[in-house]
């Protein structure tokens, strides 16, 4: 039974759920993918949400990376909040580069967990295992991922037998059919019921891939299509955004347009001055080959921030270099886990530390990335309508929990 009662959760208020409600984030989902697939007709039923539902264009949090955003969503809080400022950090205490998957690192309740403590009944599923356990810190309920779906157990995971639930086999880490089966399990779950609250998020395998419109970016919409409509029609209030949008980052021919910062640092100050440190790195970097458009660099003496910043700000392709307490305030980001400079590459290119540490032979495709400015753009989409919105607000996609319990009708 849920609280009648709304609830605070970082500073913010959410009314509860009056019907199962279902928040997707559809990892790397630039508009213009839904926009290129509603227009070669291959995603009907979000087609037909211009007539019914609600359709807003939201800022996510820079960097444009997954694991920032994911937990911005569901605390419906910035990184200054939470403190998930990328997939991978210095940690300043252990002296060592660190991924960021650990709950340990994470400085704020979830939206989720608190409605589970309200008596909501709550279930979230996430393509890769790396959000696993940021997405279900302290929260009773389901929470499992694709990935490691046929290890789920009731005692660690809320729920048993999930594949044979889902009817599908556990797909590659590596495969559209990862996020497939994050849909597929939700229908079921929605199907089999109760549930009030539902956090579903997919992987960006094929958005790293495809540009919108693409055949197989078009074909993965249609599929996302198809499960929002089942969603829809077993009464789930839904809403769809995105972690973050997806780029180009090459030349006119293909080839990446990539920074190695640390050579550039390296040729400047000499080796051991400087340390770039890359936040998209992660363990599954086959298809980014860990280069994104956003990097933070700490600098030792006798570098000085003013010269090296004016330095990396005069390479071509970057577009903002920011000293720390400038890009924490513009961005929102938690100062003790940022270096002494920010930087963000331009639309086509992006930053990387040293040549020799980039393995880029697992690209079989022109590199598709984000993490800067140029992926902020999100889409913010219901399936009902939201008669009474604010005018001229800025929404974030970290709003969304509060446009589904909020501002819905
Ligand atoms: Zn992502």
């Amino acid at each position: 039974m849920i609280a009648p009662a709304p609830l605070t959760v970082n500073g913010r208020r959410y009314a509860a759920p009056r019907r199962p409600t279902v928040v997707v984030c559809v990892d790397g989902c630039e508009p213009e993918y839904i926009n290129q697939a509603i227009t070669a007709g291959r995603a009907p039923f979000l087609a037909s949400l211009r007539e019914r539902g609600t359709c807003l264009t939201a800022d996510c949090v820079v960097p444009s990376f997954t694991n920032p955003n994911n937990l911005s969503i569901v605390t419906g809080a910035p990184p200054s909040v939470h403190g998930i400022c990328g997939n991978y950090f210095w940690d300043r205490e252990a002296g060592a580069e660190v991924m960021m998957n650990d709950p340990k690192y994470l400085r704020a309740g979830t939206i989720l967990a608190a409605l589970a403590d309200a008596g909501a009944k709550v279930a979230v599923v996430t393509a890769k295992d790396k959000l696993r356990a940021l997405l279900g810190h302290r929260m009773q309920g389901i929470c499992f991922s694709s990935e490691k779906a046929a290890d789920a157990t009731q005692a660690g995971n809320g729920i048993d037998d999930v594949v044979a639930l889902v009817g599908m086999p556990v797909p590659s880490v590596y495969s559209a059919a990862l996020s497939e089966f994050v849909f597929a399990a939700g229908v079921k779950l929605i199907e089999r019921g109760p549930l009030d609250v539902m956090y579903l998020s997919t992987t960006d395998y094929i958005q790293h891939k495809a540009a919108p419109g693409v055949g197989a970016a078009n074909d993965f919409y249609a599929m996302m299509d198809g499960y929002l409509a089942r969603l829809d029609a077993l009464g789930a209030t839904l809403v769809v955004t995105a972690d973050h949008g997806m780029n180009a980052k090459t030349d006119a021919f293909g080839r990446p347009n990539v920074i190695y910062l640390q050579d550039v640092l390296d040729a400047a100050y000499g080796a051991g001055t400087t340390r770039v440190i890359l936040p998209i790195t992660d363990p599954y970097v086959v298809h980014h080959g860990a280069l994104g458009s956003f990097a933070t660099v700490y600098l030792s003496p006798p570098v000085a921030v003013a010269a090296a910043s004016a330095h990396v700000a005069a390479l071509p392709g970057m577009e903002e270099v920011l000293l720390r307490d400038e890009a924490c305030r513009r961005f929102e980001l938690p100062p003790d886990r940022v270096g002494d400079l920010v930087l963000v590459s331009e639309r086509l290119s992006v930053i990387g530390t040293s040549r020799a540490r980039h393995d880029l032979s697992g690209l079989d495709v022109p590199l598709r990335s984000h993490g800067g400015i140029s992926e902020q753009q999100v889409p913010l989409i219901s399936n009902r309508a939201a008669p009474a919105l604010p005018a001229g607000r800025r929404w974030r996609n970290f709003d969304a929990f509060d446009l589904a319990l909020n501002h819905l009708a």
